[in-house]
């Protein structure tokens, strides 16, 4: 008898195992407890996939030799833990995908900066005229493009949530750009397992890999000394210092080794202090892939940038509004306050993932002249807030909060939507937040 796959989601990447598990022969069956969207359903029954929506049939499950999970279901889900009691091994759609083919794989991950730096390494790798996916948590599942439109390099950002159900999958380049707080409440509140979910990015790498990571932050420091790594390290900081392969030195961008590379910052694509380390990454994975500098720089300077990171909307009546609607924890906060040059107004708020504001403190003191809280519950924010004696305006739709903004914005000014939270209290989803704040804005 086949071995049956039984697959745990029915989104992007389900339905990308689905496919490719039916073409490699094994009895597959998807199951998602939510409902599944019609696009999916039709890519279901075009290949014959046998499926369920709106609950889990567990005789249908618990028969599985081996199941594969969305990264979006938590180990806590009645489903999963029943699976774990009856001892069958779940893996990610990734590890399952990784079995099944030989190209290399470019993997990018950390708590900030991934969607942003994946993003660049794909524009680098098609600009070099790389055959090259874009697949994990953005582009399309990498076991569709396995089973279907096969790539010989795919650049691939991992979360915390798909390296959780990896194992034998290897990163021929491994991209850690900083560990930081962020989805604790799917960790039990601990640092310590969000960090070892990311620093399995550089499980079975061998010699021939290349591990490309920001040697300045503590949490990646530390963790190094507890790893016997056996792959090509790659560190890099803005500044120049002993043993980076790259940094920012003089206002000049530079790559050591393997190919020494070199261009002015001026020219970079990606502006603000994070985007250096985001433009450093992509330029050492990129290099020791074997791109040549011309590609490089041509990558490098040509870059777009990703909607609704540091994403400029429009400037009405010399107030400048600025949608980050995609910084879901402090720390993207920190970055975005950190390259703000004129009196800023913040929009802060939504659902609070377990934040620590103290890390943003200082930096609201410095250029907030004030903040407009924008939730289902403020408390959280007020409290912490209030006693800096900035003004504060609570809010609980887009409108509202505009209204708010605009009120007390005068030219020369920068509203700022950089929320330290998750959307899903106000808004669908963190797109819908940023379109809502940027329509908004374009119609004042
Ligand atoms: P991710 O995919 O990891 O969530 P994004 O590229 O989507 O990362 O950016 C998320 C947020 O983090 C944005 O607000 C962005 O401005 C900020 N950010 C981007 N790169 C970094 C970085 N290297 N360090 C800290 N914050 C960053």
């Amino acid at each position: 008898m086949n071995k049956r796959i039984v697959i745990l989601g029915a989104a992007e990447s389900g339905v990308g195992a689905a496919v490719l598990a039916q073409k490699k022969g094994f009895d597959v069956f998807v199951s998602d407890g939510g409902k599944i969207k019609a696009h999916y359903k039709e890519m279901l029954i075009q290949h014959g996939i046998e499926w369920e929506e709106g609950h889990h049939t567990e005789e249908l499950i618990l028969n599985a030799d081996e199941i594969i999970k969305s990264p979006g279901i938590p180990d806590t889900a009645p489903m999963v833990q029943k699976v774990r009691e009856a001892n069958i091994p779940i893996i990610s759609e990734i590890e399952f995908a990784g079995r099944y083919t030989n190209s290399k794989m470019i993997c990018i991950t950390g708590s900030n900066g991934k969607t942003t730096t994946t993003s660049l390494i794909y524009h680098i790798f098609q600009g070099a005229g790389y055959d090259v996916g874009l697949a994990g948590n953005i582009g399309h599942s990498l076991a569709l493009q396995v089973a279907e439109e096969p790539h010989e390099y795919y650049v691939i950002e991992l979360s915390s949530f798909q390296l959780d159900n990896m194992y034998d999958f290897r990163a021929n380049v491994a991209v850690l750009l900083n560990i930081t707080p962020d989805h604790l409440d799917r960790y039990d509140g601990k640092m310590q397992n969000y960090t070892d979910a990311k620093m399995r990015i550089i499980r079975n790498q061998t010699k021939d890999d290349a591990f490309v990571y920001w040697n300045e932050d503590p949490i990646i420091s530390a963790e190094l000394k507890k790893y016997n790594i056996e792959s090509r390290l790659c560190p890099f900081s803005i500044i120049k210092k002993e043993g980076m392969i790259g940094y920012i030195a003089d206002g000049e961008y530079v790559i050591e080794s393997p190919t020494p590379f070199n261009m002015e910052q001026e020219s970079l694509a990606l502006h603000g202090k994070h985007n250096m380390y985001n433009s450093l990454a992509a330029g050492i994975a990129a290099d020791v892939s074997g791109i040549s500098n011309a590609a490089i720089r041509e990558g490098l300077s040509t870059f777009q940038g990703v909607e609704h990171r540091l994403e400029f909307v429009c400037r009405v009546r010399g107030v400048q509004y600025i949608n980050d609607s995609k910084a879901t924890n402090v720390d993207a906060c920190w970055y975005a306050l950190e390259s703000m040059t004129t009196p800023t107004i913040l929009i802060l708020g939504g659902l609070d993932k377990g934040n620590d504001y103290s890390a943003i403190k200082d930096l609201v003191m410095q250029k907030c002249k004030a903040l407009v809280f924008l939730g289902v519950d403020n408390s959280k924010l007020h409290a912490f807030f209030d006693p800096l004696g900035i003004p504060t305006t609570d809010t609980r739709s887009m409108r509202e909060c505009m209204d708010a903004c605009y009120s007390q914005a005068q030219a020369g000014d920068t509203v700022l939507l950089s929320p330290c939270c998750a959307s899903f209290d106000l808004f669908k989803n963190m797109e819908d937040r940023g379109e809502q704040f940027k329509s908004i804005a374009r119609s004042l």
